[in-house]
């Protein structure tokens, strides 16, 4: 399984997918940069993320907030006090590792086999076998300081999760929308932890992105809302290609749920270094707004309660290389094939002519190429006239390029091309005028 990582690794780096950060200074441990494919795979998937929970309906809004906040907002939100992994050091090499729920011992710079979660428990130093002294908490936020001087007052903290600004400016929203419960707000973000072990590729970085929904709701509704997130978060999981066989729904005993929650389900993916979670659907009743806003009124329709709140949250990141390891296929040993859903695909078409060195193949590709460049943004075309088609094929295919266009000896005759699909390889011939109606029907499916 790990073999897989390694191969999708290699293909994010080989064909600009992600490189390792600040790499021409030896790389900043556990960081990671999108590159020309990767930044079009990811804004799909928040392009997708938006449309479905934001446009389609009409009880979500959005919002994009300051990612460094008043810490007072910790302070309420219990994240100063609370938001913390155990941490234990070796007594011996003094090497500190991430205790889980388990007591399994997990360190990113071990072999991923090391931290399988169905090995035995560890309880000595991979290292050096040494023996741990107790777990200490350590908190996970990142810290500066804002302004010039280096002072105590003057310590902010990058927000560890998206969520607070929703509650923040709860009022806000209710204030300047005609929305009432039940209503959700959902934002896209950046949010950072100083994870004790991050590691396996993107799956656990210390700077990473969060999809995320409050959904406000009267206390009596939670479960008939939870259940619908429920629902809601394993049909965004089918939509972006993921096999449901490989998605597992963990029930969070009280014990190790987060410090606001009353009721989490983890979905589990099996990445291709085991099972880990992918997503989060959490009841947080109304811990944060009456935190945030100590006494009630917030408007005149909200007098008299506090909402409730159900939060789905995603992880780009880890949706990213869920998305790739499910569409990564090397099984026919003549190509690889990224079988991206159409709508994630960074080009949703490649144009050639048939061959580079016939001048007028060459110049009605590149029309035909304009063409639909000018037509829809979302296509995002690209154009190859290198080696020969077979070749370019290959390349698209790699990419996850679903429709391959070619201009040959016949469409000069008759105006049409041939459109291979990338999963079966089959060929249509179609009308040059037809092509956007063809294309936009195939990308929608
Ligand atoms: P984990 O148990 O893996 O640390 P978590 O339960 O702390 O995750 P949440 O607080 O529920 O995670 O965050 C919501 C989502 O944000 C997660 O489901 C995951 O997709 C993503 N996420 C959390 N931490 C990271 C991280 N360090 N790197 C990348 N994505 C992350």
């Amino acid at each position: 399984m790990t073999d897989s990582l390694d191969k999708i690794v290699s293909l994010c780096k080989r064909r600009g997918f992600v490189y390792p950060g600040s790499e021409i200074y030896g790389g900043l441990s556990n960081s990671w940069d999108y590159g020309p494919l990767g930044v079009e795979l990811k804004n799909n998937i928040k392009k997708l993320w938006w449309s479905r929970f934001v446009h389609r309906r009409d009880d979500i809004v959005g919002l994009d907030a300051a990612l460094i906040m008043n810490p007072k907002v910790w302070e309420a939100s219990g994240h100063l006090s609370n938001f913390s992994d155990p941490l234990s050091e070796c007594v011996k090499c003094h090497m500190r590792f991430r205790m889980n729920e388990s007591s399994q011992i997990s360190n990113s710079q071990f072999p991923i086999s090391k931290q399988n979660p169905n090995s035995k428990k560890e309880t000595k130093c991979p290292n050096c076998g040494g023996k741990f002294d107790d777990p200490k908490q350590f908190n996970l936020m990142l810290k500066t300081f804002l302004g010039p001087v280096e002072s105590s007052e003057n310590i902010v903290y990058f927000r560890p999760e998206t969520a607070q600004a929703m509650f923040v400016d709860f009022k806000n929203v209710l204030d300047t929308t005609r929305k009432t419960i039940p209503f959700g707000i959902a934002q896209i973000g950046k949010a950072f932890r100083n994870e004790i072990t991050p590691g396996n590729f993107i799956f656990r970085t210390r700077e990473f992105e969060q999809m995320e929904i409050e959904y406000f709701i009267k206390k009596e509704n939670w479960q008939e809302s939870f259940e619908h997130w429920r629902k809601e978060m394993l049909l965004w999981m089918e939509a972006i290609g993921l096999d449901l066989k490989h998605i597992h729904e963990l029930e969070i005993p009280a014990a190790e749920r987060a410090h606001y929650s009353r009721r989490t389900i983890d979905f589990e993916f099996d990445f291709p270094f085991g099972r880990k979670e992918l997503y989060g659907l959490a009841y947080r009743g109304d811990f944060d707004l009456r935190n945030h806003f100590k006494e009630p009124p917030y408007r005149e329709v909200v007098t008299e309660f506090y909402p409730h709140v159900i939060e789905p949250t995603w992880g780009v990141d880890r949706t990213f290389l869920a998305v790739l390891s499910s569409a990564y296929d090397d099984s026919d040993k003549s190509r690889t094939v990224l079988k991206l859903k159409p709508q994630l695909a960074p080009y949703k078409a490649a144009v050639f002519p048939l061959s580079a060195n016939k001048p007028d193949l060459v110049s009605k590709a590149r029309d035909i190429y304009l063409q639909l460049k000018a037509k829809s943004y979302q296509l995002n075309p690209v154009f190859d006239d290198r080696g020969n088609v077979g070749k370019r094929y290959y390349s698209q295919d790699e990419i996850g390029t679903p429709f391959c266009i070619t201009v040959d000896y016949q469409t000069l005759e008759d105006e049409t091309v041939t459109v291979r699909d990338r999963d079966t390889t089959k060929q249509d011939r179609v009308k040059i005028s037809d092509l956007g109606s063809y294309l936009a029907d195939k990308i929608s499916k």
